[in-house]
């Protein structure tokens, strides 16, 4: 069994748990899998989800009713085109900013849960997204 994040097109994300990848893939071509919120069978998966901080939200991909998948890979593009990659060094470098240490820019990166809490604690707004097309870890 493998256990897949999943969100539907309302924004709710839940997990899902299948046989194995191609049972995820029939069930949710027959629309088998629903929202356990809303009930909606648009469901997508998101493979993995990354950190980013920006001064700018990203209000324009909130406006769009599109495929979410599709909306993933917007977003990746913008980032990987807007924002300096930090990889670990994520809620290192957000913290420098918080606290006027380095320039304010867009960075984007990982971060572990433990960092997570600690940005939210020293009150440092940042985004977590999905990223399309991660090779598949499951297996
Ligand atoms: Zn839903």
């Amino acid at each position: 069994m493998i256990a897949y994040d999943l969100q539907c097109i309302n924004g709710h994300s839940f997990e899902g748990w299948f046989e194995d990848r191609k049972a995820y893939d029939a069930q949710k071509k027959k629309a088998l899998i629903a929202c356990p919120v809303c009930n909606s069978t648009s469901i997508a998966r998101i493979p993995s989800t990354f950190a980013i901080k920006s001064s700018n939200p990203l209000k324009e991909f909130s406006d769009h009713q599109e495929d979410l998948e599709n909306i993933g890979k917007k977003i990746a593009d913008f980032v990987e085109k807007n924002f300096d990659d930090v990889g670990s060094n994520f809620a290192k470098e957000a913290l420098k900013m918080h606290y006027g240490v380095t320039k304010t820019r867009n960075i984007r990166g990982v971060s572990t849960k433990e960092e997570e809490k600690t940005l939210t604690e020293e009150g440092v707004q940042f985004f977590k997204v999905p990223m399309p097309e991660v090779p598949d870890t499951d297996a």
